[in-house]
């Protein structure tokens, strides 16, 4: 076979049916308990202006720093295609204003990101996330209703594997002190230049660095749980309690950090073992109570999950559990000849639009091809017209799981293949 001149850009990859259908439908049931839950759907560019991530999502993350897709357009402007989907729905809330309507504001969002990385299982160039943001609201509830809404989104999908860890790193109140205390104890340490230099800018992301010498070098670093405040704590402990009430069990991992500088307080994180060592979170998110600021808006609490469309359903396949989403049609029509070709077309356009999935052979197969892409097309039902069958104005129905075959009216084709599925199910 010749090679295809053309190939998906390193880090992406397509999806095709059956796994198209199961994409959209992971989608779906992510979205579902947000619907549910009075959230409303927001939609925004898939670029934005290079200076939001900057400042939105850090200078000395890895993702503004290595993993951003910037270009300067024709007319000189300096954009780059959305990394992450917080700092864009924080930009559009404030630009149309709506944290000067009722608060909170509940918010989710689907679609496409975009990070140069280092391409591997579970970790593409361009990938898919379902998210959710509410803003306008300090309210530890809020951080429970999201773990519980994401949790229920996976179980949902039949996943038994996923694990939500939490942790929290504090406010302005609390963060300074520890931020102090980690720098010192982390300036002791043998730590090769980028380390070093990190621990300056960004000591707690040294937390999450993978290396095994870096993690034993951590054993003894101080945690952000022994410099929280009262009322951090309090935030805390509420959602921790919230959860357990709403039956959602959790770990608490004081280490845990993520790659986006924005978090305040209570951080989680989704995590299923059956994706590849390195990447095991399907989702994650936090509370980011100073991100309007930083981009320039007025003081707006806020907290938000992303999950992980392409790692959600990898995580699926790692359970073995059966893809998600239909694909093929309940009636499949076969017509021998140029006539029953006319007459089926309109019976077939007639089923659509009754809401009956159906299909039709195209082509002028001969009879056995048509019937194995009526088998193909996971129909029940086949509709057969032969050119006897129209002269005697009926069409044999055929029950494609037993065999069975039925001469039936030609006029009577939509309601009887109608009534025919419904006492299948
Ligand atoms: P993050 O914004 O990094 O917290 O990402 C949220 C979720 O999106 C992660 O838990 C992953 O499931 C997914 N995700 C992030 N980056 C990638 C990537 N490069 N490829 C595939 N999925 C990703």
């Amino acid at each position: 076979m010749n090679q295809p001149v053309f190939r998906a850009p390193k880090g992406t990859f397509d999806f095709v049916p059956p796994r198209g259908e199961a994409i959209l439908a992971v989608r779906d049931a992510m979205t579902e308990p947000l619907r549910h839950a009075g959230y409303g759907y927001i939609e925004t560019p898939s670029f934005e202006e290079t200076a939001l991530f900057a400042r939105g999502v850090g200078e000395s993350t890895d993702i503004v720093t290595k993993e951003m897709y910037t270009f300067t357009t024709r007319g000189g402007d300096d954009v780059t295609l959305r990394p992450e989907g917080t700092a864009p729905v924080l930009r559009a809330a404030l630009e149309n204003g709506l944290h000067r309507g009722a608060l909170p504001v509940k918010l989710w969002y689907s679609g496409s990101y975009y990070r140069y990385e280092r391409p591997q299982k579970g970790r593409y160039r361009h990938f898919s996330q379902v998210g959710a943001e509410v803003l306008g609201a300090e309210d530890p509830a809020i951080d429970a209703e999201l773990i519980v809404l994401a949790m229920d989104a996976y179980r949902a999908l039949g996943l038994t594997g996923v694990r939500v860890v939490v942790n929290s790193l504090g406010s302005d109140e609390s963060r300074p002190a520890y931020r102090a205390a980690l720098q010192e104890y982390l300036r002791r340490l043998d730590l090769d230049e980028d380390t070093a230099k990190r621990v300056e800018i960004n000591p707690l992301r040294v937390l999450d660095d993978k290396r095994p010498e870096v993690q034993a070098a951590l054993a003894e670093a101080p945690l952000m749980s022994e410099f929280l405040s009262d009322s951090d704590r309090a935030h805390h402990d509420t959602v921790r309690a919230l959860l357990s009430d709403a039956g959602v069990p959790f770990d608490d991992d004081p280490r845990l950090v993520r790659g986006l500088d924005y978090y305040t307080r209570t951080l989680f994180e989704f995590v299923h073992s059956g994706i590849g060592a390195a990447q095991s979170a399907v989702g994650g998110g936090g509370r980011y109570d100073g991100l309007s600021e930083l981009i320039g808006g007025p003081r707006l609490p806020g907290v938000g999950w992303a999950l992980g469309a392409d790692r959600t359903l990898l995580a699926m396949e790692a359970e073995g559990l059966t893809l998600p989403g239909r694909t093929g049609v309940d009636v499949f029509a076969v017509p021998l000849g140029d006539d029953a070709a006319q007459r089926l077309f309109g019976v077939v356009t007639a089923l659509r639009r009754e809401g009956v999935r159906a299909d039709i052979a195209v082509g002028g197969r001969g009879l056995k091809g048509a019937m194995k892409a009526a088998d193909r097309s996971g129909a029940r039902i086949a509709i057969v017209l032969g050119e006897r069958d129209l002269a005697e104005n009926v069409a044999q129905m055929k029950d494609l799981e037993s065999g069975e075959q039925l001469a039936i009216p030609l006029g009577d084709v939509i309601s009887q293949a109608r009534d025919r599925l419904a006492s299948l199910e």
